[in-house]
């Protein structure tokens, strides 16, 4: 597989915010978010692909995986869906033993094979304030898609107030339960957090959402493996 990197840390977002956690990130993403805070998984114009990608057999990530006493692995990117076959062939090995969560930006639907061994979706679908083109990050059947999926959490990006039209849209077009939906502050560094976490907050408590943090942004900053 083409890995960026695993390490330990505490689950910095979502619903397990605080949880220790083995993450393993996969490189290559099919989005270009330009507040990408991970750009060194896909972005070869500025990094260098042979110093930041260990193309890893799945035998040998699951052998750095169990050797850790942890029991629950996040599965990140870049867009992990990129790799789901063999995703789905590492977890047969990890599961029941692992809780697994998985982010991805709701642009491929995962297969059954995968599917029946996450235990939990974190999905991030992109707005317009990543500077993609709508067509690329709204892709209606993995909405259509996550949305039925009872153990699935959709978390937003926000900068600021007039980000909340367009998700609020979003909400009501794919019908999505708004007690799985998070809004998260946009950060890659501890003063972008400061100035944010409050007004993204707040925006959360008024549209009745809950609110993620970035504990590791908060924490460590743009700090690699962190
Ligand atoms: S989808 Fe995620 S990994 Fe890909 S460019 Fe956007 S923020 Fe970065």
């Amino acid at each position: 597989m083409k890995i960026s990197e695993i390490f330990e840390s505490i689950q910095g977002e979502g619903i397990n915010a605080g949880k220790q956690a083995i993450f393993l990130r996969t490189a290559e993403c099919n989005l270009k978010c330009t507040w990408c805070d991970t750009k060194y998984t896909w972005d070869w114009k500025n990094y260098d692909y042979a110093k930041e990608v260990k193309e890893i057999s799945i035998k040998e990530i699951r052998k750095l995986i169990e050797q850790t006493t942890i029991r629950h692995l996040v599965i990140t990117g870049g867009e992990p869906l990129m790799q789901q076959d063999d995703l789905a062939e590492l977890l047969t090995f990890l599961k029941p033993e692992f809780y697994v969560e998985v982010e991805t930006n709701c642009t491929i639907i995962p297969n059954n094979a995968l599917s029946a061994l996450v235990d939990q979706w974190n999905v991030s679908p992109k707005t317009k304030n990543s500077g993609n083109l709508l067509e690329l990050c709204e892709k209606n059947e993995c909405y259509s898609f996550f949305s039925k999926q009872k153990n699935c959490y959709f978390k937003y990006v926000v900068e600021d107030d007039n980000d909340l039209t367009e998700i609020n849209n979003l909400i009501s077009k794919y019908c999505l339960d708004k007690d799985k939906v998070l809004l998260m502050p946009q950060a890659t560094t501890k003063s972008e957090i400061i100035s944010r976490e409050k007004i993204v907050s707040k925006l959360a408590k008024d549209s009745k959402l809950s609110y993620s943090p970035r504990m590791h942004v908060s924490m460590w900053g743009n700090q690699r493996g962190k």
